[in-house]
């Protein structure tokens, strides 16, 4: 067994090595500058972790994020590696005491935010140490073409200026374009870089696009109670309202937007770290620094604006590389009110971007290739038979006769009403300013009346997504024909929209079926007796639960059954020093159930 090898059994009680992982590590070893761009929970941190305890001076790893560095070194010390994090709320006996510790030799991983690496009294005290490496999370957040731009990520090569002798330089990304892929090489002075990129896919997440006929219900649907789900939605009304509701039914929910005090916010984010509440409202305000693991799914009560923040948002879920979902809704009334904002402000780039997202919504191909070849991927193949396209029974439906009726009517209308009016004249409505504003004469009057009025709603959004009609005025949304409208209807060509055939509500969920073909099955009650154990562990160690064990080390448990700590060894994410910590807490947990179960064996 290698070294590395060996490292990755002995702390982080893994067997094998992820894609790129290897070559990453090999390359720093080797004294190689590395700039890696992976996917979110493609495992980036073991990256540099794994060369740190390998190589003899100190690693200093920068990242953007006080609570996820404290998370991290949190997971490192309970992992029996020592790190350490230096920021600005340590009093000036604790900082001493930290830089103690670094003359002493004992820690190999040191965390800071990047501000810090200005600092005089640091830099003089890191001049004097061996330093290694320096690790860049979040490598990005040094591009201003990027979309979280921080300053001062600028100041890191300033200080590798001030090193004695130049540490290897590794920096981490999910998100880089071409462009920013460059510009952190150039601002980190990175020598002979070896990049790495593995590619944007996050295979274990099943992507969705719904339709539902009514959101709140097919919500209802979706929800499970013992399983962590944000739920995001466009607007902290929104939020208020479905918090309200889902409140109501009993769910422990807790919302989260930034109109609520930043202490609330706080309190909330942390009872979702620590388990203590599974199902988070929030507006896009929800994300900056959410990095649990176990987040099994994501849904979006409407769309979002674009497919960038979409893939971002959506990729909360299933950090821990288990199975996740991520499902979108969406229907014609979004599409309208999207659109008729970006109308009235002047955004091009806006539009172009919202019309991406409301073809990701309409389309029948795989979301999969679909996404991917929108983020510049290569060779992404076809089918990817993990998302609602390719394994739900999705068509076109031919709406040609009713679109030349809704089409039709518009024209009569003189193209100067809105959707709700448009309607009332298509259902034949008896609204008093339909009469006087003589509508019932024309000969569309009344046409569709056998369509309610949210059928027609979504009819009408899916000829402005399918740009048959467009949505524009200054103060009230108008619907006009479009040119490609007009031809439509003069050529008498047909009009098809997306339809999920048959109810999706009584097919077999995709994730189940998922699971139960290539996931071993698991005891259930006995893993929420393991996560009741961790809970109370993690409570009385001040840490959030993952850190002690992820979801899949706990399900690993239920699978094996391990009663010895050699076979304790076995169990995936278990490493020695976790043994030493835990073992008998949960060895002895796993020993009752198994008595209990009438399966004794000594
Ligand atoms: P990233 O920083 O890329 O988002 P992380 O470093 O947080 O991802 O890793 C995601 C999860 O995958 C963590 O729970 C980590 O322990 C786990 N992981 C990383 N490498 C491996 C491996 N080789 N085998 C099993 N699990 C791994």
């Amino acid at each position: 067994m290698s070294q590395k090898q060996q490292l990755l059994k002995q702390y982080f009680g893994y067997d094998q090595f992820r894609p790129a992982q290897e070559e990453i590590i090999d390359q720093i070893v080797q004294g190689r500058d590395v700039s890696a761009i992976m996917p979110t929970s493609a495992g980036k941190s073991l990256c540099y972790q794994i060369p740190a305890l390998m190589l003899s001076g100190i690693t200093i790893v920068v990242s953007p994020l006080i609570s996820l560095m404290q998370d991290q070194v949190s997971a490192l010390l309970e992992m029996g590696i020592p790190a350490l994090l230096i920021n600005s709320s340590l009093s000036a006996e604790d900082y001493r005491a930290a830089i103690w510790r670094l003359h002493q030799g004992d820690v190999k991983l040191l965390y800071v935010a990047p501000e810090r690496l200005l600092n005089d009294y640091f830099i003089q005290t890191l001049q004097q140490l061996p330093v290694s490496l320096v690790a860049v999370d979040e490598a990005h957040c040094i591009s201003q073409w990027g979309n979280d731009f921080r300053p001062a990520y600028q100041s890191i090569s300033t200080f590798l200026d001030y090193l004695p002798n130049r540490p290897v330089v590794a920096a981490f990304t999910a998100t880089a374009t071409p462009r920013v892929r460059k510009d952190i090489s150039l601002q980190l002075g990175l020598i002979n870089v070896h990049e790495i990129v593995t590619g944007f896919d996050r295979p274990n997440l099943y992507f969705a696009v719904e339709e539902p006929k009514d959101k709140w219900l097919r919500l209802l649907e979706l929800v499970d109670q013992n399983e962590a789900s944000i739920i995001y939605c466009s607007t902290r009304k929104d939020v208020d309202k479905l918090f309200e509701k889902l409140s109501q039914k009993g769910y422990s929910v807790g919302a989260y937007h930034a109109g609520l005090p930043i202490e609330e916010r706080a309190r909330t984010q942390e009872d979702f770290l620590f388990d203590r509440l599974n199902i988070i409202v929030a507006t896009n305000a929800f994300g900056m620094g959410i990095d649990k693991p176990n987040v099994r799914q994501v849904i979006h009560y409407s769309m979002p604006k674009d497919i960038e923040s979409y893939y971002q948002e959506a990729g909360r879920a299933g950090r821990d590389g288990e199975t996740a979902k991520c499902t979108l809704f969406y229907n014609g009334r979004d599409i309208m009110t999207n659109l008729f904002f970006l109308e009235k402000g002047n955004d091009p780039v806006g539009k172009e971007k919202l019309n991406e997202m409301i073809d990701y919504c309409r389309t029948i191909t795989c979301l999969r290739h679909f996404m991917l070849d929108y983020f510049g991927q290569e060779e992404v193949p076809l089918r990817c038979e993990h998302c609602s396209n390719c394994t739900e029974n999705i068509s076109l439906v031919d709406v040609t006769i009713d679109a030349q009726k809704i089409i039709s009517c518009i024209i009569r209308m003189n193209e100067r009403f809105g959707v709700t009016r448009i309607i009332e004249v298509l259902r034949g409505s008896k609204n008093k300013e339909v009469i006087q504003l003589k509508l019932d004469q024309l000969s569309t009057y009344g046409i569709l009346s056998e369509h309610s009025e949210k059928t027609l709603r979504n009819y009408i959004g899916a000829l402005v997504a399918d740009r048959y009609l467009q949505v524009t005025g200054s103060e009230y949304p108008v619907i006009k024909i479009t040119p490609k409208g007009k031809r439509a209807i003069k050529q008498r060509s047909p009009i098809q929209i997306k339809r999920t055939i048959a109810l999706t509500l009584k097919q077999p969920d995709p994730i189940k079926r998922k699971k139960r073909d290539n996931d071993l099955p698991y005891d259930q009650v006995l893993f929420e007796r393991l996560r009741g154990l961790r809970l109370n562990l993690a409570s009385q160690h001040g840490v959030p639960p993952f850190v002690i064990f992820s979801d899949a080390s706990l399900r690993d448990m239920c699978r094996y059954l391990p009663i010895s700590d050699e076979e304790f060894l076995e169990i995936s994410g278990v490493g020695l020093k976790k043994l030493e910590s835990y073992g008998d807490n949960f060895l002895s947990m796993i020993r009752d159930y198994k008595e209990e179960q009438g399966d004794v064996e000594e």
